[in-house]
């Protein structure tokens, strides 16, 4: 059988200590079965190409059915103009995997409860939910325009456009997605005031009935950021637009602690994917051996779940970063008094040898 093809983007800083990592994780828990392609993105390939992202290395991404990326930027790079600035890189892979669905996992690891800045009654409920954003449209990609009034007065819109197949696809994610879980889904809108948030509901619900298992829940954005507070054991799949998504998948990764333990994955057409954490590249630790890898890790567990079916595999890894937790061992970033303090490379293999 040939093996299955995924595009690794190291990236900068912490990068490629965590993409190193989760390659050794992947390589145990499936031995021989993913054909990996280094690619150079990010400060790494403006040093070596003169540019962010080189055409040769999105055309490998494009080819692959899934792409894993660490991070990219730092302060050496800082300097460049925009269009040659890491990040652009970061986009331009984006927006070349035409991926248009932004999935976050908040789900609370029961060994860091304490991380939860939420009251402990309400963390104890578990908090185990995903955030399905639309990551394409909306906003951030609508007509921006700044002009005069006819009284000479400085003025902007943005205008907030969605159409029927950009709502319809992001739903089918979200319902596909609630069909392996608790069977949920919340779709967050602003109804009562926008139209585009009323064609969202409409469609949403449309979706809704090819999925008769799950129940469907609607919540006005305003409401929603409170209950994520309040109550955020009741959520299982959350799917909205592009910036209700972007604001809530903040608070909700500030619900349940360090920033180096969260993965992502932005899916497009059929199961390509790209996988990365939500961190940056840390410049800050990098090369230092203290970079926690279980986020990117995480990431791994994601690509194996959604783009190659491989639920059994994912599992086994999300299960060894709950036993090594529950262990107490810990990187600095998470760790407390009474744990044990280990390095980012520990961590790789105290996770690996509970695979
Ligand atoms: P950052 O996420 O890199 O770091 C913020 C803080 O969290 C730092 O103190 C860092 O040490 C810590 N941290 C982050 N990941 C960690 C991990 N895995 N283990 C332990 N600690 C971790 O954000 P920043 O400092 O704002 O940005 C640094 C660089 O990364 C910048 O150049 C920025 O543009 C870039 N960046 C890249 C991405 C990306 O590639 N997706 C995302 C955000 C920022």
């Amino acid at each position: 059988m040939s093996k299955k093809n995924v595009a690794v983007i190291p990236g900068d800083g912490i990068g490629p200590e965590v993409i190193g990592a989760t390659l050794k994780v992947l390589e145990k828990v499936a031995p021989n079965t993913f054909e990996f392609h280094e690619v150079a993105m990010g400060g790494n390939a403006i040093d070596k190409y003169g540019e962010p992202l080189p055409a040769e290395s999105l055309k490998i991404c494009q080819n692959a059915e899934a792409t894993l990326l660490g991070a990219v930027g730092g302060p050496k790079w800082d300097n460049q103009p925009p269009e040659k600035r890491p990040e652009r890189g970061l986009l331009g892979v984006r927006s070349g995997l035409e991926v248009f669905a932004n999935i976050r996992p908040a789900k609370i690891f029961a060994p860091l409860a304490s991380a939860c800045p939420l009251r402990k009654d309400i963390a104890e409920k578990g908090i185990d939910f995903i955030i399905v954003r639309e990551l394409t449209g909306g906003i951030y990609f609508g007509k921006h325009e700044a002009f005069k009034t006819p009284e000479g007065e400085r003025a902007a819109r943005d205008v907030m456009e969605y159409s029927e197949h950009e709502i319809r696809r992001i739903a089918h994610v979200a319902f596909k997605m609630a069909m392996g879980r608790r069977k949920i889904v919340t779709s967050i809108d602003k109804a009562n005031i926008l139209t585009s948030s009323r064609l969202w509901r409409e469609i949403v619900e449309e979706v809704a009935k090819e999925y008769p298992e799950v129940k469907l829940n609607h919540l006005y954005v305003d409401n929603a950021s409170m209950q994520l507070i309040r109550v955020p054991s009741e959520f299982d799949v959350i799917v909205t637009e592009n910036t209700f998504g972007d604001i809530l998948s903040d608070e909700a990764s500030q619900i349940i602690g360090s920033i180096g333990m969260i993965p992502s994955a932005s899916l497009g057409e059929g199961n390509r994917g790209l996988y990365e954490p939500i961190h940056g590249s840390a410049p800050d630790i990098a090369g230092q051996n203290k970079a926690n890898p279980i986020g990117t890790i995480l990431c791994g567990a994601m690509m194996l779940r959604y783009s190659f079916n491989m639920n059994a595999e994912a599992d086994k890894i999300e299960n060894a970063v709950d036993e090594v937790l529950k262990a107490g061992l810990r990187t600095p970033d998470i760790y407390t008094e009474g744990t044990k303090l280990i390095t980012g490379s520990q961590m790789r293999d105290e996770i690996i040898s509970r695979l």
